[in-house]
């Protein structure tokens, strides 16, 4: 956080140094961007083919195959999801939060990716609709599905709040993938990664730049649904905040279940294909 009262003296062309406008860091019009007319053709003749079912301040795991669409839903009351996502086939490759935010914006929302980590560096999702796509930004600078957050975890709670607990999604998600996978508890902790916010209300506050968060616009219906670009194993977990407008690392707030439900298209939308990994060359120069 910046200091109130800074220690050293602005320079004399402070202003002059404030006032030089920004440059965007990654131009949207570089991005190869998705086939979204043609996903959403091919999800209008889909069939669901997998339900699941995440009670609250719990985590459960799901496959998505490549070139099927998967939805969560807001079924009961407002309550926030912590998504990862990782390739089915190899667990080291998951989803990149930081990255897929400098590439999209601090949310994201319909045309999005999901973006894999180093050295794969691809599109493991693209979001196909969104029905709190109209939420914008608010007047606090707050909006929905952030990939700003990192997720609820113990170790923050220890550190702050002290005590032992056992339902922040790190822990939900770590137990959701170990009996997933059958890796050990500790094994599977290291695979779990920072998320995207599922319907989370956050932003930064304007004057010292704080993550903040406020209760979530979801209500039961709303849904965000997304494609596989490749075999997928994702993991959400019911935040034990519920709609994350007073707090969470705690039993307090109510909370309630998450739906995903997975749909096979009846063919696959036109002209897409399964990316491959990154081009690089991974030399690094040697
Ligand atoms: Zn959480």
């Amino acid at each position: 956080m910046k200091l109130a009262n800074p220690t050293f003296p602005a320079p004399l062309d402070a202003e002059k140094r404030r006032d030089v406008p920004p440059v965007i860091c990654y131009s949207p019009e570089s991005l190869p961007l998705p086939e979204l007319a043609a996903l959403q053709r091919a999800r209008r003749a889909a069939d669901k083919v997998g339900e699941t079912v995440i009670k609250p301040r719990e985590a459960r795991c799901f496959h998505v195959a490549a070139g099927q669409f998967f939805r969560i839903s807001s079924v009961e009351g407002p309550q926030v999801g912590d998504l990862n996502l990782w390739n089915a086939a190899d667990l080291t490759e998951k989803f990149y939060s930081g990255k897929t935010r400098a590439l999209h914006g601090t949310h994201l929302s319909t045309g999005d990716r999901m973006w894999s980590s180093f050295p794969t560096l691809r599109p493991m999702a693209t979001i196909a609709e969104d029905t709190l796509d109209w939420y914008g930004f608010d007047p606090f600078g707050g909006a929905v599905h952030d990939v700003i957050g990192t997720r609820c975890d113990p170790y923050t709670h220890k550190l702050l709040a002290g005590g032992h607990y056992h339902h922040c999604c790190h822990s939900n998600l770590t137990r959701a993938l170990a009996e997933e996978t059958g890796l050990p508890l500790h094994e599977a902790e290291l695979l779990v990664h920072d998320v995207l916010n599922v319907f989370m209300c956050t932003g930064f506050t304007r004057d010292t730049g704080q993550y903040f968060m406020k209760a979530s616009p979801v209500r039961p219906g709303d849904y965000i649904e997304f494609f596989a670009e490749i075999d997928l194993l994702g993991g959400l977990s019911t935040c034990p905040g519920g709609d994350c407008s007073a707090e969470h690392s705690s039993d307090i707030t109510a909370c309630y279940p998450l739906l995903v439900e997975v749909f096979q298209p009846r063919t696959p939308p036109a002209g897409w294909a399964s990316p491959g990994v990154n081009g690089y060359d991974r030399s690094h120069g040697l």
